[in-house]
């Protein structure tokens, strides 16, 4: 069932009757209809995705309509289950208790089809501003952990997730790597071509990095104005120099296209490793940087263009 198809109606009811009835109601408006016979049979149907809105009978054996509301409210399901719950009661406590329990309206028995379309506009109004309020909030979550120009990590994700890399490697004893990457002369190519050629080449810079890390399990921060740090999870020293290795091959042999001419760059890398076999309990991300930093920065003072590989040791 598409999640996004909000014609789709799941009907609990225990009368096959009162069921057909609805369902029929129903089809002859276009909506698709999905029954279940209790709640335990329309839980596990929700759980298959697809349906957002439920009509539901109250009484009913194993689980009334009430039980069934307090149950899908404590699921954790991705979108909103409206839920309509009916009813041949209509004291006004026994209606507020439905509500209580999580239902968002209710029909009265015997139904009337006229009531009963327009609560479901009411359900398709509800769920639609909640899908795009969820699809907004997922855009602003993911826009607070992106680098706006090279739509990489920032370095505020840094700062949340190497604690925690640094951590699953201490516990489940795998190693860890970090590669501190900094663009070479970059000023020059400012200073040279202008703030906005500049501006391509960190573009490029980081979708190169992007084509060169292992897939789903590496990922890029950057780190500042034009510093870029790889995160390569159970990855010893040795794998680290030799993917620190290829990405500096890759940027060198990059011609670089901007509104002021192809340009060449080249970087600079310092690589470490956390061994977790090395008998530390601890280890700061600032650490590792650190000594990330400290490495790029002799790749710079031997010549720049090279890597500079060097294994964590234990903080005192
Ligand atoms: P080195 O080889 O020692 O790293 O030299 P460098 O010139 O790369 O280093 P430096 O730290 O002197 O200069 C970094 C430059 O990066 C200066 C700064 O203006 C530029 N920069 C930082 N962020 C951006 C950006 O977002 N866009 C552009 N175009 N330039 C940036
Ligand atoms: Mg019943
Ligand atoms: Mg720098
Ligand atoms: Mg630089």
């Amino acid at each position: 069932m598409k999640e996004d198809d909000l014609t789709n109606i799941l009907i609990v009811e225990d009368s096959r009757t009162q069921a057909m009835r609805l369902k029929f109601i129903l089809e002859g408006h276009g909506y698709k209809v999905t029954t279940a016979e209790n709640g335990v049979q329309a839980l596990k149907l929700l759980d298959g995705g697809g349906i957002q809105t439920v009509i539901t009978d109250w009484i009913m054996p194993e689980m009334d309509g009430v039980q069934f509301c307090k149950a899908v409210r404590k699921k954790k399901i991705p979108g909103y289950i409206f839920i309509i719950l009916v009813t041949a009661k209509d004291s006004l406590d026994d209606l507020i208790t439905g509500l209580d329990a999580g239902a968002d309206d209710y029909l009265i028995k015997p139904i009337r089809p006229g009531e009963l379309l327009a609560k479901l506009k009411t359900a398709k109004r509800v769920i639609t501003l909640e899908r795009s309020l969820r699809k907004r909030t997922e855009e602003v979550a993911l826009l607070s952990i992106t680098d706006p120009l090279t739509h990489v990590y920032n370095r505020r994700y840094l700062n949340d997730h190497l604690p925690r890399e640094i951590n699953r490697s201490l516990r489940y004893g795998h190693y860890l790597s970090v590669t501190m990457c900094d663009i070479d002369h970059f000023k020059r190519v400012n200073d040279t071509y202008g703030h906005q050629a500049g501006d391509r080449v960190l573009e490029s810079f980081a979708r190169c990095l992007k084509e060169t890390v292992r897939d789903g399990l590496d990922w890029i921060s950057r780190y500042g104005g034009e510093e870029f740090v790889v995160v390569m999870p159970e990855t010893d020293l040795d794998g680290a120099t030799l993917a620190a290795e290829r990405y500096r091959l890759m940027i060198s042999a990059r011609q670089i296209s901007t509104n002021a001419g192809i340009v060449h760059i080249t970087a600079s890398f310092g690589v470490t490793t956390l061994d977790p076999s090395a008998g530390m309990s601890h280890m700061s991300a600032e650490r590792m940087l650190e000594v990330a930093d400290q490495c790029m920065y002799q790749a710079k003072e031997g010549g720049r263009n090279r890597c500079v590989v060097r294994p964590l040791e234990k903080e005192t």
